[in-house]
């Protein structure tokens, strides 16, 4: 980053500068290398003059969001193959190539522009790290040891390059081996390997074999660095786990079940059959009956549920956390979720689901929630917001201000809120002096929501006076009409209605559905797995079990189906979960048996709260003279182009021009009827009378122009003033109504 740095090395190892006062003069200039550091694990920015050779300069670090349990896991195992790709027509880099096959989650993605780029590493996958130096110099021996010919006194040229393979360690040639021999010295060299002892367990092996019409360069390759993907398979000759790497693995033969190994050509086997998915993707369950973009889709909803980011909330300091009040563990899980201790930091509830389509109210994705249940703290949530107060100088303290005694009622002695106090927009929250400015400043509550006061808290040395303060407020969110939530297969819905539990529909035991699914989500979409949890989690509940969800765990001739519907008949119900229901409107029986179960059901972030918008008048730009955008400057909701044809298939053309022109950039322009310009007629003061009175006229025209007010949109002048810095002229004709 500085290039004295380069000098200081320079010095250290054998440079030709020696002097003291330089040395000093260069620690002293490259001291400043913490600071670049800092804003570039930061920003993930990198600012050079040279540009370092890098294709991108921006977004080369990823922030550790800790949403959830599930995010901030995810996050530590992402690889992006970098900004350049994402502009790109061809799709090469975004497929899943064999050398990437169980390194890189093919679930794990997300759609859209940056599908197949941003990935995530397989659960198993792990990344190189430096090996022992002792090992690796170790290797050029033990190779001739197994028959290598050491490089020395040899030429490559005159080698018989069909009876012989070149040997590269790190891109280094050691040597040469014999073909017939060649075989024989990988695999001892990988028996070595396992071990561990005297070659290290990452090295990887890859054998390029002759005879093949087109392909990669026939030789031994031997990669030992850092900084490279490897991941455990068993080898099936020594019954051992063995590191393989992308390179060699498209030379070898692995097979997932002993059963599909062919005698004398499988060498390895995987450790699970589920260990090409990454962590995420394992926590879903049974995926391998869901259709595979319901997969990718859970992935990413998985990442953005309410839960239980920490447990330290009272110690906590973020900028924003989200907390679900009342999580439950699901009945239907797959064995990977125990083995991250998913339990400590739970997310989602279990809802009791009515597959039924019941009112309108379940149209096209959306769902009613009992309200009952709602009442009962069903997805009852909070977002944590923090604020840092920082007093500029030694003199400043946190204090009232005695000329505002309405600050108490509000307020402590000392400045600073009572925890649990009730807030709403425009409240003071915290009073302090100011001894630079010589007076005391009051901060007030920003947000349009009303909040609570959760903890308030001092930062600062022991021996001196507290210079800042940390308050973190406490917003609730319990679902409203608006918010989303989601199952685990990548379903996902806006609650419509919270309707009354006296006038849903209930069963012969007297259960009311939690929420209420439309079955017009399962035939397009597929996710069978969602149906078998509706199964899975009523028998859990019965039984008092939890249910394995690992994928493959069921087969076609042992299916998912048949196995909880027996369970549910051994408890006393029908073994397709249907259920007789009665409507609760009229209390008559429903005609058809409705599919009735149990869903672990999750939060999602996304909430009315955050994004309801709503404008009469505002901020316009100021070279449109149209509404602005944007939520947070009380801008206005866009009307497209389609919208505008959707108006017109309707006839509706008040309303058009109702959207389009009155409350967009409607104003009143002159207009020369003689000339039909709008840019000539202009407005000049004259003097009269002593008074200064208001003259309309056209420049070009002068008198004989008959000027008029004409309603235009302001975007139409502005074309016109663009046009004629082209020599272009508009001409208009108006005519009297
Ligand atoms: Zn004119």
């Amino acid at each position: 980053l500085h290039s004295p740095v380069s000098l200081i090395f320079d010095i250290v190892y054998g440079g030709s500068i020696t002097i003291a006062g330089e040395l000093t003069w260069a620690l002293k200039k490259s001291g400043n290398i913490e600071s670049p550091l800092n804003a570039f694990f930061a920003t993930g920015n990198i600012f050079s003059s040279s540009g370092l050779g890098l294709l991108q300069d921006k977004g080369l670090t990823i922030l550790a969001e800790n949403i959830n349990r599930m995010r901030y896991m995810s996050h530590f195992r992402s690889v992006h193959r970098g900004a350049f790709f994402q502009e790109m027509r061809t799709s090469e880099p975004r497929q899943l190539l064999p050398e990437a096959w169980g390194f890189i989650c093919p679930v794990h993605t997300p759609d859209g522009s940056p599908c197949g780029l941003l990935n995530h590493l397989t659960k198993y996958c792990e990344v190189t790290s430096t090996p022992d130096p002792k090992l690796v110099a170790n290797i050029p021996s033990l190779l001739t040891s197994l028959g290598m010919v050491p490089l020395k006194g040899v030429s490559l040229i005159a080698l018989n390059h069909n009876e012989h393979y070149v040997v590269l360690l790190d891109g280094q040639v050691l040597g040469h081996v014999e073909k017939r021999e060649a075989q024989r010295l990988v695999d001892k060299l990988r028996i070595l390997k396992i071990d561990g002892k005297r070659v290290p367990r990452t090295l990887e092996i890859v054998l390029v074999p002759m005879g093949r019409k087109c392909g990669q360069f026939p030789g031994l390759f031997l990669f030992s660095g850092p900084a490279r993907m490897m991941r455990p398979v068993i080898n099936l000759a020594a019954q051992k786990i063995e590191l393989i790497g992308t390179f060699e693995q498209i030379y070898m033969d692995i097979c997932v079940y002993p059963e599909e190994a062919y005698e004398g050509i499988t060498t390895h086997q995987e450790v699970t059959d589920t260990s090409f998915l990454s962590s995420l993707a394992c926590l879903i369950p049974l995926p391998d009956c869901n259709q595979s973009p319901r997969n990718m889709y859970q992935c990413q909803m998985g990442k953005q549920t309410m839960g239980t980011p920490c447990h330290t909330w009272h110690l906590q300091a973020e900028t924003k956390l989200y907390r679900l009040q009342t999580p439950a563990s699901p009945f239907f899980r797959p064995g990977h979720y125990d083995l991250v201790g998913l339990d400590e930091f739970a997310m989602g509830t279990n809802a009791v689901v009515a597959v039924i389509s019941y009112t309108g109210y379940d149209m096209e994705d959306a769902m009613i929630i009992n309200k009952a249940s709602y009442e009962r703290g069903f997805a009852h949530g909070c977002v944590y917001k923090s604020e840092f107060i920082e007093l500029k100088s030694q003199k400043s303290y946190f204090g009232l201000d005695p000329e505002q005694p309405e600050l108490q009622a509000s307020l402590d002695s000392d400045g600073l809120p009572h925890p649990g106090t009730f807030l709403k927009q425009g409240q003071p929250y915290c009073c302090y002096y100011d001894d630079d400015e010589a007076k005391f400043h009051v901060e007030r509550w920003k947000g349009k929501e009303a909040m609570y006061i959760d903890n308030v808290r001092l930062c600062g040395g022991l021996s001196q006076e507290p210079t800042k303060a940390c308050i973190v407020f406490r917003i609730p969110r319990n679902p409203s009409v608006g918010d989303k939530f989601a199952s685990r297969a990548g379903q996902k819905g806006i609650c419509s209605y919270l309707w009354p539990e006296e006038n849903l529909p209930f069963t012969e035991t007297g259960l009311i559905p939690d929420i209420i699914f439309n079955p017009h989500g399962f035939p397009s979409r597929m996710t069978i797995a969602m149906m078998i949890e509706v199964m899975a989690g009523k028998s859990a509940v019965l039984h008092g079990l939890v249910h394995d969800a690992t994928p493959f765990r069921f087969s076609e001739k042992d299916t998912a189906i048949d196995y909880f519907g027996r369970m549910l008949e051994a408890g006393g119900y029908n073994y397709y979960s249907t259920e007789k229901m009665y409507s609760g409107i009229n209390g008559c029986e429903l005609k058809a048996d409705i599919f009735f179960g149990i869903v672990h059901y999750q939060r999602l972030r996304h909430m009315v709260s955050d994004k309801w918008q709503v404008r009469s008048t505002g901020p316009i730009d100021v070279l449109t003279h149209q509404p602005v955008k944007g939520r947070r400057r009380g801008g206005g909701v866009r009307f497209g182009e389609m919208e505008r044809d959707s108006l017109l298939s309707h006839g509706s053309a008040f309303l058009l021009q109702d959207r389009l022109f009155h409350c967009s950039d409607k104003t009143v322009m002159l207009l020369c009827q003689t000339c039909g310009s709008i840019l000539s007629p202009v407005v000049r003061a004259r003097h009269r009378g002593g008074q200064y009175e208001q003259d309309i006229c056209c420049k070009v025209c002068q008198e004989n122009g008959k000027v008029e007010e004409v309603e235009m949109p302001y975007i139409f002048r502005y074309l016109v003033a663009q046009l004629a810095s082209v020599n272009i002229k508009i001409k208009i004709d108006v005519m009297e109504q």
